[in-house]
This record gives C-alpha cells, sequence and structure tokens, in this order.
C-alpha cells in the first residue's frame, strides 16, 4: 500500500487499523441521511464491539472531526461542547 496520499496528514499505514473497524458494511447506521438520537445510539451500539477504538478515537481528535460518530463518541453532541 502506497504511503504518497494522506488524510489530514495520516498515510495509508497510519490508516491500517480501519481494516479491523466494526463499522465495515454499516455505512447507513454510521452516515445516515437523517442523523439523530437513535441512529447515533445504534453506531455507538457498534462501536461498543470495535477492537480499534483507541485509534479511531485517535484519528477523530487529530483530525478535527465534528460530526458523526467516531471512536465510540458522538462526536456531533461534543462539538457543541
Ligand atoms: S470505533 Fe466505531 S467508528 Fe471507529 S472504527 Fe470502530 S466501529 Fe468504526
Amino acid at each position: 500500500m502506497s504511503d504518497t496520499l494522506t488524510v489530514y496528514g495520516w498515510t495509508a499505514t497510519d490508516l491500517r487499523w480501519r481494516q479491523q473497524a466494526a463499522c465495515i458494511g454499516f455505512v447507513d447506521t454510521f452516515f445516515p441521511d437523517r442523523p439523530n438520537r437513535h441512529t447515533r445510539a445504534a453506531a455507538i451500539r457498534i462501536c461498543d464491539s470495535c477492537p480499534v477504538v483507541t485509534e479511531c478515537d485517535d484519528y477523530a481528535t487529530e483530525a478535527g472531526e465534528k460530526m458523526g460518530v467516531w471512536g465510540g463518541k458522538n462526536w456531533t453532541k461534543l462539538s457543541r461542547l
């Protein structure tokens, strides 16, 4: 895998943890057309079983995510604090 391209400064090697993500295949749950507390709760339940929660949380923090569920947290809610 090439490390030429980056996402928020993270290389493909840095992002290899995503291959273990429990949310793979749950696009509609994590990126619903109309997010609400029910869709966020469903996403967080998936995160509860994810082996890469720490890596995901670190990524979301460094990338400055402001919306959605990352690392088992509702970042939309956190960004309003
Ligand atoms: S912690 Fe949640 S959002 Fe992050 S990779 Fe795992 S399942 Fe996906």
